[in-house]
């Protein structure tokens, strides 16, 4: 059978565009995804389906691709999780539903991509929630699918409730409502958990989809390459229960994410020429960016011994706080996280934990492929705190959280001694950056690897609508396909953009 769209990989944005192109039912979708499908909502093993309330922390081993990425020239191997399931990194991750800043979106229009401007993405923000705070307003939803909550002041934990007042007393602003353009400052976090269940797109927007005709899905599923012919995409090749199919459509959509699409994108031989000639691809169109602009929020984490054990089941970020660096020109570029994580199977201290994070960060990194084979991993060369900006504003906020944790006496109470800090490295610059290099982790917001903008640009991949450079039948639509990163969680940015370009596809273009 030829399909009329196959989709590659069923994860934020895939899952949004198969169940938008399958309202139509004449449109004949095929949905293929590499890991296990979970059909209904009874199978879902407990760590996908409760985030904060398993025993597996927010993710399990055997719904993670498992990778691993150079964070620093100090640490040299940090793992990098990413959903391998039906639902994609929506399933495992920690279901924050913050949104990009109106700054974000300029700086994306000002880089070739005008269709992106903050008064365009707005109404995809609001077309995929249900805030079941706020309701329906300028800046809100409440007709879509994935519903989000903020926790009530009177049910923060202790940490939480404790967090916010340090943040408070220290003149931070109260910010009810962070997914608001103008907030920032201390305040809940929009979350899409609703009583302890993660909403991925896998139990909203695909369980709608599920029983249309239309609509195939293709688990436990890997795709190899995309089939071109002519400078046509025509189908994709995959691995099946240890056999090797090729599948044929009309168009391809590769949804793999940041680290799938790029992997499959070289492996057809679509990137940088040099670069698959070295890992023995045969080149068929030179994309240069492809791989390139790897973006992240690099993050540090600093941790204090608990003296209370923290409830189950209730999510361990309830309070945000955002704020703009000194000397700095982005507004909201720091972001902290904090929570209280329990003791999981006996095998960690039950910690505070404090992650100071730089939303905006200049520096950026590189995707490589090792071989040829789809098996093998990708490398993945972060390159965090290299810029002296990304430092300064670092080394500022690792000060700053220290200070908010072991001066507000609120915390004494709570509180043993730090497990992890710079120590005597906090008041000197130089030994502070060594720390910072060697603690150096994923915010897990890895992006950018196949950017959009104008042809003009050497390193775009892709239009404003996700279609490849130079090769027809083609697009991408999922993190990798971000200019640069925002200044949040990107999952509501990933949802969104699935969100504008399916409305997009199905009005023909
Ligand atoms: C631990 C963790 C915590 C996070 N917490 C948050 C958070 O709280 N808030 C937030 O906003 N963001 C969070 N994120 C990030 C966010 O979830 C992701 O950026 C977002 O889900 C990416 O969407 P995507 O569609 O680009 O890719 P994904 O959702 O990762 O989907 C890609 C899909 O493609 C499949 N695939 C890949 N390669 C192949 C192949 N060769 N063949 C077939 N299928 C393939 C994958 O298995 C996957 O299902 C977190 C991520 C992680 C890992």
């Amino acid at each position: 059978m030829i399909y009329d769209t196959v989709i590659v990989g069923a994860g934020s944005a895939g899952n949004i565009l198969a169940s938008r192109l399958t309202e139509d039912p004449t449109h004949r979708l095929l949905l293929l995804e590499a890991g296990p499908d979970y059909p209904s909502r009874q199978s879902l093993p407990e760590d996908v389906r409760l985030g904060f309330g398993s025993s597996a922390g927010i993710i399990a081993t055997s719904h993670d691709w498992g990778y691993a990425g150079e964070a620093s020239a100090r640490r040299e191997e940090m793992p990098v999780p990413r959903g391998r399931i039906v639902g994609g990194s929506s399933a495992v991750n920690a279901q924050i539903l913050l949104r990009g800043v109106p700054q974000d979106f300029a700086a994306w229009a000002a880089m070739g991509n005008e269709r992106w401007s903050f008064d365009q993405v707005l109404p995809y923000y609001c077309k995929l929630e249900d805030d079941l705070d706020f309701g329906a307003d300028d800046y809100h939803g409440d007709e879509g699918p994935i519903r989000v909550r903020r926790y009530p002041e009177e049910e923060w934990s202790p940490d939480q409730a404790a967090w916010a007042e340090a943040c408070r007393r220290a003149g931070f602003s109260e910010c009810p409502d962070a997914n608001r353009p103008d907030s920032t400052g201390v305040g809940p976090f929009p979350l899409n958990t609703i009583d302890g269940v993660r909403q991925s797109t896998a139990i909203t927007y695909l369980a709608a989809a599920r029983s249309r005709p239309n609509l195939a899905i293709l688990a436990d599923c890997t795709t190899r390459r995309i089939l071109l012919e002519n400078g046509r995409a025509v189908g994709v090749e995959v691995e099946r229960g240890g056999q090797t199919e090729r599948l044929y459509a009309e168009d391809v959509v590769l949804c793999a994410g940041a680290v799938g699409t790029p992997q499959i994108m070289m492996l057809s031989g679509l990137g940088p020429a040099a670069h698959l000639r070295e890992i023995g691809v045969d080149v068929k169109h030179h994309l240069p960016g492809v791989g390139q602009n790897l973006r992240d929020h690099p993050t540090v984490n600093l941790f204090w011994k608990l003296k209370f054990k923290p409830a189950n089941l209730t999510h361990w970020h309830q309070v945000a706080l955002r704020y703009t660096a000194d000397g700095s020109d982005a507004a909201n570029d720091m972001i902290v996280y904090t929570g209280a994580t329990p003791d999981l199977n006996g095998e960690t201290e039950e910690m505070l934990f404090v992650r100071p994070t730089v939303n905006l960060a200049v520096g950026q990194g590189e995707l490589r492929l090792r071989s040829a084979e789809i098996h093998d991993k990708p490398a993945l060369y972060y390159r965090y705190f290299e810029e002296p900006f990304d430092r300064k504003r670092q080394r500022e906020a690792i000060r700053l959280c220290t200070e908010l944790v072991e001066e507000y006496a609120g915390f004494r109470s709570l509180l043993g001694p730090v497990l992890n800090g710079p120590g005597a490295a906090l008041h000197d610059d130089e030994a502070l950056d060594r720390w910072m290099l060697a603690e150096a982790d994923t915010g897990h917001h890895t992006s950018s690897t196949c950017k959009m903008g104008q042809p003009s640009d050497p390193l775009a991949v892709a239009d404003q609508s996700g279609r490849v450079h130079g090769v027809e039948g083609l697009r991408i639509v999922d993190a990798s396909l971000m200019p640069d990163s925002v200044r949040a969680n990107i999952n509501a940015t990933v949802m969104m953009m699935a969100e504008k370009i399916a409305a997009e596809m199905v009005e023909g273009n």
